[in-house]
């Protein structure tokens, strides 16, 4: 086990119904459902802790939660508000670490590191967390922190609402041992009973049973469930960036093209778009292809891998060109088409700070032309693809760019 290892799970406390309180404070104290009208068909998104002491649950049909609680209040729910607060959620943890993994809309696993000093540290990465999100959001989150995922969630699940709960390194298995099985993620109502028909009912009990005769119930997942019930989880945080696989361009030219020197300009330019994409998205990639359509409609394709990750357009521009002229090489054919891709594509920042100082320097240099060149495309047309350009869109990695640039 790695001791060193520190990881913060946060969820909002009653998000929805908390952020309809937050802007309308009368409702404070009341039994509060957000998710449709009374009478209507729709689920409950959000209860209040109040309306949940009358046993209302997310998902539970309006109709059986006006039943139970016929004087809550019910609200429609108003995902554009909360999306603009989960965003102000996602900026608040992304000072906080660069390794964040969004669950879900309110709720958040982030990587504290790289060497914690236990316990003090990480307990102090919690209560600043919770400070800030009750002083900016006017919110409170709950906060668990162990030495991986699934005890930092399971600790956060139980000091729910508006707590902090800190299992320190070597705890993991007492800490979950006396708890019912389906406190652990991954084991749903279905699971649980099968379990408690063959005599496991806490945590502690499933840790103590060979993990083969979890095949039953879990199959293929024993092994994984059984570890987990032991408070072993190496599973890493993974910034989902919804990073896409690879990034490229590609041009048809009006006449096919037989001088290498205008193959050669057509894919630097090619690979110059392709890496400003790339800047703009955070990302940085490895792997370089090329396509070429020669004038009988013969297509080929061929990649390369560089020796090491990059954002630059001439490197891209460099293994594309020769890529290109092997093809041609072998070909002896007029160009109808060219392309250029990259794939490989990994975030960023969590790789800069391996590096040394000068790629950054090149990096912030690179952006601000990209910067110019958004600006001169803006004035010019309006051919730029939404959501690029301008405005670098809001992420971790992007983020810590974007600080990195402001010093
Ligand atoms: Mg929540």
């Amino acid at each position: 086990m790695d001791a060193q290892r520190a990881v913060l799970h946060a969820d909002l406390d009653a998000f929805f119904a908390a952020a309809e309180v937050r802007r309308r404070p009368e409702l404070a104290g009341k039994p509060l459902i957000v998710g449709g009208r009374p009478g209507g068909r729709g689920v409950v998104s959000s209860a209040s802790y109040e309306a949940r002491r009358y046993g209302i649950r997310s998902g539970m049909p309006i109709r059986q939660a006006e039943r139970l609680c016929p004087q809550a209040v019910f609200l429609p729910v108003d995902f554009a508000y909360y999306r603009e607060l989960a965003a102000q959620f996602r900026a608040i943890l992304s000072d906080l670490s660069s390794l964040v993994e969004h669950l879900s809309i309110d709720e958040a696993c982030l990587e504290l590191g790289p060497a914690p000093r236990w316990p003090e540290e990480p307990a102090a990465a919690g209560r600043r967390l919770r400070q800030r999100v009750r002083a900016e959001l006017g919110l409170s989150v709950t906060v668990g922190i162990a030495t991986n995922r699934t005890v930092a969630k399971v600790a956060a699940d139980l000091a729910k609402p508006d707590g902090l709960r800190l299992i320190p390194p070597g705890q993991e298995a007492t800490f979950l041992a006396p708890l019912p099985v389906d406190y652990l993620p991954g084991i749903g109502p279905n699971a649980a009973r099968r379990l408690r028909e063959l005599g496991v009912r806490t945590l502690g009990q499933l840790a103590q049973i060979p993990p083969y005769w979890l095949r039953v119930v879990f199959g293929r997942r024993a092994e994984e469930v059984h570890q987990r019930a032991q408070g072993i989880d190496p599973r890493p945080v993974t910034p989902e960036e919804r990073a896409p696989k690879s990034i490229g361009h590609e041009r048809t030219f009006h006449r096919d093209l037989s001088e290498r020197s205008e193959i050669r300009q057509a894919l630097r330019e090619l690979s110059e778009k392709t890496a400003r994409e790339m800047r703009l998205e955070g990302l940085q990639g490895q792997v370089v292809s090329v396509k070429v359509r020669f004038d009988d409609f013969t297509t080929l394709g061929r990649q390369r891998r560089l020796a090491r990750p990059t954002i630059d357009g001439r490197e891209i521009a460099e293994a594309a060109v020769g890529l290109a002229f092997e093809l041609l090489d072998e070909w002896r054919r007029p160009v109808r088409l060219l392309g250029v891709r990259v794939s490989g594509l990994a975030p960023l920042a969590v790789q800069l700070a391996l590096f040394d100082p000068r790629p950054l320097r090149a990096l912030l240099l690179l952006r601000a032309l990209d910067r110019l060149a958004a600006r001169r495309d803006a004035a010019g047309a309006s051919s730029r693809r939404p959501g690029t350009a301008l405005g670098y869109p809001v992420g971790p990695a992007r983020l810590l760019v974007s600080a990195l640039e402001r010093r």
